[in-house]
Protein backbone atom coordinates (compact mmCIF):
# COMPACT_ATOMS: atom_id res chain seq x y z
CA UNK A 1 0.00 0.00 0.00
CA UNK A 2 1.02 3.86 -0.67
CA UNK A 3 -0.32 5.95 2.17
CA UNK A 4 -0.72 9.60 2.73
CA UNK A 5 -0.58 11.52 5.88
CA UNK A 6 -1.73 14.75 6.43
CA UNK A 7 0.15 16.78 9.14
CA UNK A 8 3.53 17.86 10.43
CA UNK A 9 3.81 17.22 14.10
CA UNK A 10 5.26 14.67 16.91
CA UNK A 11 1.27 13.02 16.42
CA UNK A 12 1.66 12.09 12.74
CA UNK A 13 5.41 10.89 12.85
CA UNK A 14 4.34 8.69 15.23
CA UNK A 15 1.36 7.74 12.81
CA UNK A 16 3.43 7.56 9.79
CA UNK A 17 6.33 5.74 11.75
CA UNK A 18 4.09 2.97 12.64
CA UNK A 19 2.88 2.62 8.80
CA UNK A 20 6.00 2.61 7.87
CA UNK A 21 6.24 -0.70 10.36
CA UNK A 22 4.22 -2.53 8.51
CA UNK A 23 4.92 -4.76 5.72
CA UNK A 24 1.59 -4.07 3.61
CA UNK A 25 3.03 -0.82 3.16
CA UNK A 26 5.50 0.57 0.06
CA UNK A 27 5.49 4.00 0.64
CA UNK A 28 4.54 6.74 3.43
CA UNK A 29 4.31 10.57 2.51
CA UNK A 30 3.50 12.94 5.21
CA UNK A 31 2.23 16.13 3.63
CA UNK A 32 3.84 18.71 4.29
CA UNK A 33 5.71 16.42 6.96
CA UNK A 34 9.34 17.97 8.44
CA UNK A 35 12.74 16.62 7.87
CA UNK A 36 13.18 14.82 11.17
CA UNK A 37 10.68 12.29 9.68
CA UNK A 38 13.41 11.09 7.19
CA UNK A 39 15.12 9.22 9.21
CA UNK A 40 12.10 6.57 9.52
CA UNK A 41 12.34 7.04 5.50
CA UNK A 42 8.98 8.89 5.34
CA UNK A 43 8.81 11.27 2.36
CA UNK A 44 7.43 14.71 3.11
CA UNK A 45 5.33 16.49 0.23
CA UNK A 46 5.50 20.82 0.23
CA UNK A 47 1.81 20.99 -0.59
CA UNK A 48 -0.38 23.48 2.08
CA UNK A 49 -2.53 21.55 4.08
CA UNK A 50 -5.46 23.67 3.37
CA UNK A 51 -4.87 23.22 -0.62
CA UNK A 52 -7.26 20.24 -0.92
CA UNK A 53 -7.59 20.01 -4.78
CA UNK A 54 -3.72 19.92 -5.31
CA UNK A 55 -3.50 17.42 -2.09
CA UNK A 56 -6.32 15.36 -4.19
CA UNK A 57 -4.04 15.24 -7.31
CA UNK A 58 -0.82 14.07 -5.76
CA UNK A 59 -2.83 11.42 -3.84
CA UNK A 60 -4.06 10.41 -7.59
CA UNK A 61 -0.50 11.07 -9.73
CA UNK A 62 0.80 8.55 -6.74
CA UNK A 63 -1.92 6.11 -6.62
CA UNK A 64 -2.31 6.27 -2.74
CA UNK A 65 -4.28 3.77 -1.58
CA UNK A 66 -5.81 6.04 1.38
CA UNK A 67 -4.91 9.10 3.63
CA UNK A 68 -5.14 9.90 7.24
CA UNK A 69 -5.59 12.50 8.45
CA UNK A 70 -3.46 14.18 11.78
CA UNK A 71 -4.80 17.55 12.42
CA UNK A 72 -8.66 19.14 13.27
CA UNK A 73 -8.29 22.04 10.85
CA UNK A 74 -8.14 20.58 7.47
CA UNK A 75 -11.56 18.16 8.97
CA UNK A 76 -13.26 20.90 9.88
CA UNK A 77 -12.37 22.83 6.69
CA UNK A 78 -14.33 19.34 5.10
CA UNK A 79 -11.16 17.26 3.84
CA UNK A 80 -12.94 14.09 3.77
CA UNK A 81 -16.00 15.37 1.98
CA UNK A 82 -13.91 16.59 -0.53
CA UNK A 83 -11.57 13.46 -0.83
CA UNK A 84 -14.88 11.39 -0.83
CA UNK A 85 -16.63 13.64 -3.63
CA UNK A 86 -12.86 12.91 -5.85
CA UNK A 87 -13.51 9.14 -5.10
CA UNK A 88 -10.46 9.15 -3.08
CA UNK A 89 -10.09 6.91 0.03
CA UNK A 90 -9.58 8.63 3.59
CA UNK A 91 -10.19 7.62 6.65
CA UNK A 92 -11.26 10.66 8.66
CA UNK A 93 -15.00 12.29 9.91
CA UNK A 94 -16.95 14.21 7.68
CA UNK A 95 -17.15 18.40 8.12
CA UNK A 96 -20.43 18.16 9.60
CA UNK A 97 -19.14 15.72 12.30
CA UNK A 98 -16.22 17.44 12.97
CA UNK A 99 -18.14 19.75 14.33
CA UNK A 100 -17.74 17.89 17.63
CA UNK A 101 -14.52 19.77 17.95
CA UNK A 102 -15.19 22.59 16.02
CA UNK A 103 -17.99 24.65 17.86
CA UNK A 104 -18.04 24.05 21.33
CA UNK A 105 -21.75 24.55 22.05
CA UNK A 106 -22.27 22.06 18.64
CA UNK A 107 -20.44 19.44 20.94
CA UNK A 108 -22.39 20.47 24.40
CA UNK A 109 -25.40 20.15 22.59
CA UNK A 110 -24.91 16.32 21.22
CA UNK A 111 -23.56 15.34 25.33
CA UNK A 112 -27.26 17.10 26.73
CA UNK A 113 -29.39 15.28 24.23
CA UNK A 114 -27.05 11.75 25.02
CA UNK A 115 -27.38 12.32 28.02
CA UNK A 116 -23.27 12.69 28.32
CA UNK A 117 -22.04 13.94 31.93
CA UNK A 118 -20.26 17.25 31.37
CA UNK A 119 -19.53 20.45 32.98
CA UNK A 120 -23.26 23.12 33.45
CA UNK A 121 -22.34 25.78 31.26
CA UNK A 122 -23.83 28.91 29.69
CA UNK A 123 -23.15 30.97 26.36
CA UNK A 124 -22.52 34.49 25.95
CA UNK A 125 -22.04 36.98 23.27
CA UNK A 126 -22.26 40.06 25.05
CA UNK A 127 -19.96 41.50 27.63
CA UNK A 128 -22.16 43.25 29.91
CA UNK A 129 -24.36 40.11 29.96
CA UNK A 130 -21.57 37.78 30.80
CA UNK A 131 -19.88 39.73 33.52
CA UNK A 132 -23.46 39.43 35.30
CA UNK A 133 -23.76 36.24 35.17
CA UNK A 134 -19.88 36.23 36.12
CA UNK A 135 -20.82 38.27 39.42
CA UNK A 136 -23.15 35.22 40.23
CA UNK A 137 -21.71 32.26 39.94
CA UNK A 138 -18.87 30.55 42.54
CA UNK A 139 -15.22 31.04 41.36
CA UNK A 140 -13.23 29.20 40.01
CA UNK A 141 -15.42 29.59 36.76
CA UNK A 142 -14.31 27.84 33.15
CA UNK A 143 -14.63 30.92 30.04
CA UNK A 144 -13.91 29.19 26.98
CA UNK A 145 -13.36 30.96 23.67
CA UNK A 146 -16.14 29.27 21.59
CA UNK A 147 -14.20 28.09 17.86
CA UNK A 148 -10.77 27.00 17.92
CA UNK A 149 -8.17 28.64 19.37
CA UNK A 150 -5.53 25.57 19.52
CA UNK A 151 -5.62 24.64 23.08
CA UNK A 152 -5.51 28.28 24.15
CA UNK A 153 -8.86 29.39 24.60
CA UNK A 154 -9.53 28.35 27.73
CA UNK A 155 -9.22 30.16 31.12
CA UNK A 156 -9.61 28.63 34.37
CA UNK A 157 -10.79 32.47 36.40
CA UNK A 158 -10.03 32.08 40.16
CA UNK A 159 -11.80 35.45 40.50
CA UNK A 160 -13.39 38.17 39.46
CA UNK A 161 -10.59 40.65 37.71
CA UNK A 162 -9.37 37.10 35.70
CA UNK A 163 -12.73 36.59 34.23
CA UNK A 164 -12.80 40.14 33.44
CA UNK A 165 -9.74 40.00 31.81
CA UNK A 166 -10.71 36.65 29.55
CA UNK A 167 -14.31 37.87 28.56
CA UNK A 168 -12.63 41.51 27.90
CA UNK A 169 -9.98 39.71 25.46
CA UNK A 170 -12.55 37.26 23.99
CA UNK A 171 -15.61 39.44 23.80
CA UNK A 172 -14.67 43.21 23.34
CA UNK A 173 -10.86 42.33 21.63
CA UNK A 174 -12.21 39.33 20.02
CA UNK A 175 -8.63 37.88 20.65
CA UNK A 176 -8.39 34.36 18.22
CA UNK A 177 -11.52 35.98 16.40
CA UNK A 178 -13.95 35.23 19.24
CA UNK A 179 -17.30 36.37 19.11
CA UNK A 180 -18.72 33.57 21.27
CA UNK A 181 -17.36 32.62 24.67
CA UNK A 182 -18.85 29.69 26.91
CA UNK A 183 -19.06 30.32 30.94
CA UNK A 184 -18.67 26.78 32.29
CA UNK A 185 -18.50 25.03 36.21
CA UNK A 186 -15.51 24.20 37.30
CA UNK A 187 -14.88 20.10 37.08
CA UNK A 188 -12.08 18.84 40.27
CA UNK A 189 -10.41 15.14 39.58
CA UNK A 190 -7.88 13.55 37.78
CA UNK A 191 -7.90 14.08 34.07
CA UNK A 192 -7.48 11.56 31.42
CA UNK A 193 -7.73 10.97 27.37
CA UNK A 194 -9.38 8.55 26.33
CA UNK A 195 -9.25 7.74 22.37
CA UNK A 196 -11.12 5.50 20.14
CA UNK A 197 -10.99 4.09 16.32
CA UNK A 198 -14.46 4.79 15.57
CA UNK A 199 -16.66 2.81 12.64
CA UNK A 200 -20.57 5.06 12.42
CA UNK A 201 -21.41 3.19 16.01
CA UNK A 202 -18.41 0.75 16.83
CA UNK A 203 -16.33 1.90 19.06
CA UNK A 204 -13.15 0.06 19.35
CA UNK A 205 -11.01 1.86 22.02
CA UNK A 206 -7.42 2.53 22.75
CA UNK A 207 -5.76 2.29 26.24
CA UNK A 208 -6.25 5.63 27.78
CA UNK A 209 -3.03 8.24 28.65
CA UNK A 210 -2.97 11.56 30.41
CA UNK A 211 -1.16 14.72 29.15
CA UNK A 212 0.67 17.67 30.87
CA UNK A 213 -0.85 20.24 29.51
CA UNK A 214 1.49 23.57 31.67
CA UNK A 215 4.45 24.70 30.71
CA UNK A 216 6.10 23.95 33.75
CA UNK A 217 6.76 21.33 36.87
CA UNK A 218 3.93 21.11 39.22
CA UNK A 219 1.24 21.92 36.90
CA UNK A 220 2.28 25.23 36.80
CA UNK A 221 2.51 27.99 34.14
CA UNK A 222 0.92 28.82 30.72
CA UNK A 223 -1.44 26.04 28.74
CA UNK A 224 0.67 24.35 26.20
CA UNK A 225 0.02 22.06 23.39
CA UNK A 226 1.24 19.53 25.56
CA UNK A 227 4.07 18.97 27.17
CA UNK A 228 4.54 15.23 27.93
CA UNK A 229 2.05 12.18 28.53
CA UNK A 230 2.19 8.56 29.59
CA UNK A 231 -0.05 5.68 29.05
CA UNK A 232 -1.60 3.42 30.67
CA UNK A 233 -2.58 5.81 33.74
CA UNK A 234 -2.65 3.47 36.68
CA UNK A 235 -4.45 5.75 39.00
CA UNK A 236 -7.41 5.63 36.86
CA UNK A 237 -9.37 1.77 37.40
CA UNK A 238 -10.56 0.00 34.24
CA UNK A 239 -14.30 -0.10 35.87
CA UNK A 240 -14.03 3.84 34.99
CA UNK A 241 -12.60 3.41 31.54
CA UNK A 242 -15.47 1.27 30.99
CA UNK A 243 -18.34 3.26 32.70
CA UNK A 244 -16.56 5.82 30.20
CA UNK A 245 -16.41 3.99 27.04
CA UNK A 246 -19.99 2.60 27.76
CA UNK A 247 -21.73 6.49 29.23
CA UNK A 248 -19.37 8.54 27.11
CA UNK A 249 -18.08 7.58 24.00
CA UNK A 250 -20.87 4.65 22.67
CA UNK A 251 -24.12 7.35 23.08
CA UNK A 252 -22.41 9.97 21.60
CA UNK A 253 -21.69 8.19 18.29
CA UNK A 254 -24.37 6.74 18.80
CA UNK A 255 -26.45 10.09 18.70
CA UNK A 256 -24.39 11.52 16.16
CA UNK A 257 -25.93 8.29 13.83
CA UNK A 258 -29.34 9.61 15.29
CA UNK A 259 -28.82 12.75 13.81
CA UNK A 260 -27.73 11.21 10.40
CA UNK A 261 -23.92 12.47 10.73
CA UNK A 262 -22.48 9.03 11.21
CA UNK A 263 -18.63 9.54 12.63
CA UNK A 264 -15.76 7.59 11.48
CA UNK A 265 -12.19 8.76 12.54
CA UNK A 266 -10.61 9.23 15.85
CA UNK A 267 -12.69 10.29 18.24
CA UNK A 268 -10.33 12.01 21.22
CA UNK A 269 -12.56 12.47 24.49
CA UNK A 270 -11.04 14.66 26.89
CA UNK A 271 -12.41 13.65 30.52
CA UNK A 272 -12.15 14.38 34.35
CA UNK A 273 -12.83 12.25 37.15
CA UNK A 274 -15.43 13.89 39.09
CA UNK A 275 -16.69 12.53 42.48
CA UNK A 276 -19.57 12.36 40.36
CA UNK A 277 -17.75 10.40 38.25
CA UNK A 278 -16.40 11.18 34.60
CA UNK A 279 -17.44 13.85 33.06
CA UNK A 280 -16.14 15.32 29.00
CA UNK A 281 -13.76 18.17 29.04
CA UNK A 282 -14.21 18.38 25.15
CA UNK A 283 -13.80 16.19 22.39
CA UNK A 284 -11.08 16.07 19.60
CA UNK A 285 -11.89 14.48 15.73
CA UNK A 286 -8.88 13.10 15.48
CA UNK A 287 -5.34 11.81 17.27
CA UNK A 288 -4.21 13.88 20.56
CA UNK A 289 -0.65 15.41 20.81
CA UNK A 290 1.36 14.16 22.50
CA UNK A 291 -0.96 11.52 23.54
CA UNK A 292 -0.51 9.31 20.21
CA UNK A 293 3.26 9.55 20.59
CA UNK A 294 2.90 7.44 23.82
CA UNK A 295 -0.67 5.26 22.63
CA UNK A 296 0.32 4.24 19.69
CA UNK A 297 3.85 2.48 20.06
CA UNK A 298 1.86 -0.12 22.63
CA UNK A 299 -0.11 -1.29 19.49
CA UNK A 300 0.88 -4.63 18.55
CA UNK A 301 -1.19 -4.93 15.72
CA UNK A 302 -0.47 -3.43 12.44
CA UNK A 303 -1.81 0.23 12.04
CA UNK A 304 -2.45 0.16 8.33
CA UNK A 305 -4.31 -2.59 8.02
CA UNK A 306 -6.15 -1.51 11.50
CA UNK A 307 -6.99 1.29 9.40
CA UNK A 308 -7.58 -0.64 6.17
CA UNK A 309 -10.04 -2.86 7.80
CA UNK A 310 -12.02 0.33 9.32
CA UNK A 311 -12.59 1.73 5.65
CA UNK A 312 -14.23 -1.63 4.43
CA UNK A 313 -16.63 -1.31 7.78
CA UNK A 314 -14.87 -4.77 9.08
CA UNK A 315 -13.73 -5.06 12.94
CA UNK A 316 -9.95 -4.00 13.44
CA UNK A 317 -7.81 -6.85 15.06
CA UNK A 318 -6.43 -4.74 17.75
CA UNK A 319 -3.86 -6.39 20.74
CA UNK A 320 -1.89 -3.56 22.84
CA UNK A 321 0.41 -3.96 25.09
CA UNK A 322 -0.21 -4.30 28.46
CA UNK A 323 3.38 -5.02 30.62
CA UNK A 324 4.85 -1.72 31.59
CA UNK A 325 4.66 2.21 30.63
CA UNK A 326 5.56 4.73 27.81
CA UNK A 327 6.23 8.15 28.60
CA UNK A 328 7.27 11.05 26.63
CA UNK A 329 8.58 14.45 27.13
CA UNK A 330 8.84 17.08 25.00
CA UNK A 331 11.53 19.33 24.37
CA UNK A 332 10.49 22.87 23.69
CA UNK A 333 11.71 26.34 22.84
CA UNK A 334 12.78 28.66 25.49
CA UNK A 335 10.00 31.31 25.24
CA UNK A 336 7.38 28.58 24.59
CA UNK A 337 4.39 28.93 24.25
CA UNK A 338 4.36 32.89 24.65
CA UNK A 339 7.51 33.81 22.54
CA UNK A 340 9.25 30.62 21.87
CA UNK A 341 13.30 31.43 20.31
CA UNK A 342 13.36 30.22 16.47
CA UNK A 343 15.92 28.94 14.54
CA UNK A 344 17.94 27.13 17.45
CA UNK A 345 20.72 24.72 15.94
CA UNK A 346 19.75 21.47 16.62
CA UNK A 347 22.25 18.04 16.11
CA UNK A 348 22.25 16.75 12.96
CA UNK A 349 19.70 13.89 11.63
CA UNK A 350 22.46 11.66 11.56
CA UNK A 351 23.04 12.28 15.00
CA UNK A 352 19.31 10.70 16.18
CA UNK A 353 19.45 7.81 13.87
CA UNK A 354 20.27 5.59 16.72
CA UNK A 355 16.90 6.55 18.70
CA UNK A 356 14.71 6.38 15.70
CA UNK A 357 12.19 5.00 16.79
CA UNK A 358 11.88 6.58 20.24
CA UNK A 359 11.86 10.24 18.96
CA UNK A 360 8.52 12.15 17.03
CA UNK A 361 10.14 15.20 15.43
CA UNK A 362 7.49 18.64 15.23
CA UNK A 363 8.68 22.09 14.75
CA UNK A 364 12.22 21.50 12.52
CA UNK A 365 12.98 22.56 9.67
CA UNK A 366 16.33 22.11 7.79
CA UNK A 367 18.08 25.32 6.72
CA UNK A 368 21.21 25.41 4.88
CA UNK A 369 21.82 21.65 6.17
CA UNK A 370 21.29 22.19 9.10
CA UNK A 371 18.53 21.01 11.33
CA UNK A 372 16.85 24.01 12.69
CA UNK A 373 14.02 24.82 15.44
CA UNK A 374 10.74 26.59 13.72
CA UNK A 375 9.23 27.74 17.49
CA UNK A 376 7.69 25.81 20.17
CA UNK A 377 7.23 22.40 20.13
CA UNK A 378 11.01 20.79 18.85
CA UNK A 379 10.53 16.79 19.79
CA UNK A 380 9.36 13.87 22.06
CA UNK A 381 11.35 11.37 23.42
CA UNK A 382 9.73 8.56 24.34
CA UNK A 383 10.48 5.06 26.53
CA UNK A 384 8.72 2.23 27.16
CA UNK A 385 9.71 0.95 31.09
CA UNK A 386 8.64 -1.27 33.59
CA UNK A 387 6.30 1.15 35.50
CA UNK A 388 6.32 4.91 35.78
CA UNK A 389 9.56 5.35 37.46
CA UNK A 390 11.38 3.18 35.04
CA UNK A 391 10.27 4.72 32.17
CA UNK A 392 10.42 8.07 33.54
CA UNK A 393 14.52 7.54 34.47
CA UNK A 394 15.10 6.08 30.69
CA UNK A 395 13.30 8.80 29.25
CA UNK A 396 15.32 11.52 31.37
CA UNK A 397 18.54 9.76 30.60
CA UNK A 398 17.60 9.98 26.67
CA UNK A 399 16.92 13.52 27.51
CA UNK A 400 19.91 14.82 28.49
CA UNK A 401 22.18 12.39 26.24
CA UNK A 402 20.47 15.10 23.97
CA UNK A 403 21.28 18.34 26.00
CA UNK A 404 20.04 21.51 23.22
CA UNK A 405 21.50 24.97 24.84
CA UNK A 406 18.22 27.58 24.70
CA UNK A 407 15.48 24.80 25.00
CA UNK A 408 13.27 23.54 27.85
CA UNK A 409 11.58 20.17 29.40
CA UNK A 410 9.80 19.92 32.27
CA UNK A 411 11.35 17.43 34.91
CA UNK A 412 8.11 15.54 36.28
CA UNK A 413 6.53 14.20 33.56
CA UNK A 414 3.97 11.29 35.10
CA UNK A 415 4.43 12.84 38.48
CA UNK A 416 0.69 12.31 39.23
CA UNK A 417 1.02 8.72 38.57
CA UNK A 418 3.64 8.60 41.29
CA UNK A 419 1.61 10.97 44.29
CA UNK A 420 0.15 8.12 47.08
P1 LIG B 1 -9.63 22.27 26.57
O1 LIG B 1 -8.94 23.16 25.57
O2 LIG B 1 -11.12 22.32 26.54
O3 LIG B 1 -9.02 20.90 26.61
O4 LIG B 1 -9.21 22.83 27.99
C1 LIG B 1 -7.86 22.99 28.35
C2 LIG B 1 -7.68 22.55 29.77
O5 LIG B 1 -8.49 23.37 30.63
C3 LIG B 1 -8.14 21.14 30.07
O6 LIG B 1 -7.15 20.20 29.79
C4 LIG B 1 -8.46 21.20 31.54
O7 LIG B 1 -7.26 21.10 32.29
C5 LIG B 1 -8.99 22.59 31.70
N1 LIG B 1 -10.46 22.61 31.69
C6 LIG B 1 -11.27 22.78 30.63
N2 LIG B 1 -12.56 22.74 31.00
C7 LIG B 1 -12.57 22.54 32.33
C8 LIG B 1 -13.61 22.42 33.33
N3 LIG B 1 -14.90 22.53 33.02
N4 LIG B 1 -13.23 22.22 34.60
C9 LIG B 1 -11.92 22.13 34.93
N5 LIG B 1 -10.91 22.24 34.06
C10 LIG B 1 -11.22 22.45 32.77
Amino acid sequence: MKILVIGSGGREHAIARKFVESNTVSEVYCLPGNPGMSNNGIKSVKIDITNFKDIANFARENEIDWTFVGPEIPLIAGITDFFQQEGLAIYGPSQAAAQLEGSKEFAKQIMKSANVPTADYRRFTDYQMAMDYVGMEPFPLVIKANGLAGGKGVVIAQNHSEAKHALNSFLLQHQYGTIEVLIEEYLEGEEFSLMAFIDRDKVYPMPISQDHKRAFEGDNGPNTGGMGAYCPVPQISEDIVTMAIQKIVQPTVDEMMNRRIPFMGILYVGLILTKAGPKVIEYNVRFGDPETEVVIPRLKSDLAVVISQLLQHKEPVLEWETEGVTLGVVLAAEGYPEQPLKNIVLPGLEDFKPIVDKIDFAGVDTVKNELVTTGGRIYILHETGSDIVDAQKKVYNLMTDFEVPKTFYRLDIGYRATVK
